[in-house]
């Protein structure tokens, strides 16, 4: 189940997306032991970087909205401009 953030993402990292290829989005990618890792990807299907998930508080409903659309009501978002991004090693 991926959980893309397309809203609200005004500034896009330079990915490294490959030659010729769309960027496809993020994904959150939940772990059981350790902090989500958010995942960027290629519209092919590859994994182009990653990084640790920051979330913030909704800047929309403060976590007082449960239907809230921008953070469909979990009350956080991913902090983007907290994130450090780091090419996936091979
Ligand atoms: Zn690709
Ligand atoms: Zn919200």
């Amino acid at each position: 189940m991926a959980a893309s953030d397309s809203t609200g993402v005004r500034v896009i990292p330079s990915f490294h997306v490959h030659p010729g290829h769309a960027f496809e989005g993020f994904e959150l990618v939940e772990r059981p032991d350790t902090v989500p890792v958010l995942v960027a990807r290629c519209e092919c299907g590859a994994v182009l970087d990653t990084a640790d998930a920051c979330f913030a508080r909704c800047p929309m409903c403060f976590g007082r909205e449960s239907m809230c659309p921008r953070c469909g009501g979990t009350g956080h978002v991913v902090d983007h401009a907290a994130l450090e991004w780091r090419a996936r090693s091979l």
